[in-house]
């Protein structure tokens, strides 16, 4: 962040504003569903396939357009004792052979935490992948350490490390170093990004981030249309601007550089690509 620039991209992301405050119709508590899909205690079963576990409620930033604001992370998270209902609901859906862990921000469970968790997945053998959502190697790269790393090279899946970062400037050479660890044991890097009004929303920014993204081993994976969730209506970008950024980036980079621009829509078998 730059020092005293109050519309840095950077801060606008975590810096509460007036602006949370107006109710603004159609934002709400639950903007994307998680209560009606919820499979178990701190599992959300809503595509064919894979299944999100709320591995914590914790964070290490509390960004303000975040999609789970409201959520009742402290009856939700499968964390400690409470995996035992989530891992009972994945052994009767032999169907789902893919584990998501979110949160909040899995990794901002201790290791051996982690490892407790992937030991009894290892049990269930229709499990093919693992994926973890985080944020943390780009907010907190330092948490790629040794014991995190020598855990992932023993786990038995390709493990797929989806992070998020929203901005170019968030890469920088302390996070492309974490990045470059997570590559050294073999994780697929994929990046999502939210299109978030005065921070990512020209097309100048989303190509430097794609390209950044690129120098650091990661490929764009997905960019999310804001989920209206209440106090974040003043980070909306309009679809017709938001399919107007696509096209500028169709135009300008190779397609693995072109995220998919996407919207959870409650009820809906996957993310819904607005094109
Ligand atoms: C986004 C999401 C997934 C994963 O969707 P992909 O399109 O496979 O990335 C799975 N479960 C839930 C609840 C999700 O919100
Ligand atoms: S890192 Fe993700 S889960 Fe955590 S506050 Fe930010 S958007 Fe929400």
């Amino acid at each position: 962040m730059r020092h005293g620039d109050p519309d840095d991209p950077l801060l606008r992301q975590v810096l509460p504003v007036v602006e949370e405050d107006r109710i603004v119709p159609g934002f709400e508590l639950d903007a994307v569903g998680d209560g009606a899909a919820r499979g178990a205690t701190g599992l959300i079963h809503k595509y064919d396939g894979r299944a999100l576990l709320i591995a914590t409620g914790s964070c290490a930033v509390h960004c303000r357009y975040c999609f789970r604001r409201h959520f009742p992370y402290a009856e939700e998270t499968a964390a400690a004792n409470r995996w035992q209902s989530s891992l009972d609901y994945l052994r009767a859906e032999p169907t789902i052979s893919e584990v998501l862990l979110s949160g909040g921000d899995p990794l901002s469970l201790a290791t051996g935490k982690l490892a407790e968790l992937t030991d009894a997945l290892a049990t269930l053998p229709q499990i093919r992948r693992l994926r973890l959502h985080t944020r943390l190697p780009v907010v907190l790269p330092e948490r790629v350490d040794a014991p995190l790393l020598e855990w992932l090279s023993h786990l038995p899946w390709p493990v797929v490390v989806v992070a998020h970062a929203n901005h170019p400037n968030e890469i920088d050479t302390a996070v492309a170093g974490a990045f470059a660890k997570l590559r050294g044991e073999g994780v697929t890097l994929l990046n999502q990004a939210v299109l978030l009004r005065g921070v990512n929303d020209d097309p100048d920014t989303l190509a430097a981030l794609s390209e950044r993204l690129l120098e650091t081993g990661v490929l764009p994976y997905y960019l999310h249309q804001l989920d209206h969730v209440a106090g974040t209506a003043h980070f909306e970008v309009d679809d017709a601007r938001a399919l107007a950024l696509l096209a500028n980036l169709q135009a300008r980079l190779p397609g693995y550089l072109v995220p998919k621009l996407v919207r959870e829509v409650a009820g809906d078998t996957g993310k819904r690509p607005l094109a």
